[in-house]
């Protein structure tokens, strides 16, 4: 587990972002994880071995998270595709989509 940022959101509660090899979820493996921000130490866990698209995606999936943490999982989605499909467009997303060995599942 390798501690990759900090950052804190606009309700003040601070959140450590860490790669790790595999992430567990409810018996699935997951792209990506986030800790409720009321967590003492909230966590955002990113799995290692994904394309950079899809590490793009779930970084900004897991930060959608712990900003609008009541959001639901489809809001988050939705925002997050909806950003992608911008990035996409402009042509800002790294070119190797294809290439993610995971499933994509997140929470
Ligand atoms: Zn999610």
């Amino acid at each position: 587990m390798k501690v990759i940022h900090h950052f804190k959101t606009h309700r003040g509660d601070t959140y450590k972002i860490v790669s790790q090899k595999r992430i567990r979820n409810g018996g699935y493996d997951c792209f990506g994880l986030c800790d409720p921000p009321d967590d003492e130490e909230a966590i955002i866990r990113i799995s290692q071995g994904m394309s950079n698209y899809d590490l793009m995606g779930t970084i900004i999936h897991e930060m959608a998270h712990a900003f609008f943490y009541e959001r639901s999982e489809t809001n988050v989605t939705r925002f997050t595709q909806s950003v992608m499909t911008l990035l996409r467009r402009l042509q800002l997303t790294p070119n190797d989509r294809r290439y993610s060995r995971r499933p994509k599942i997140t929470k």
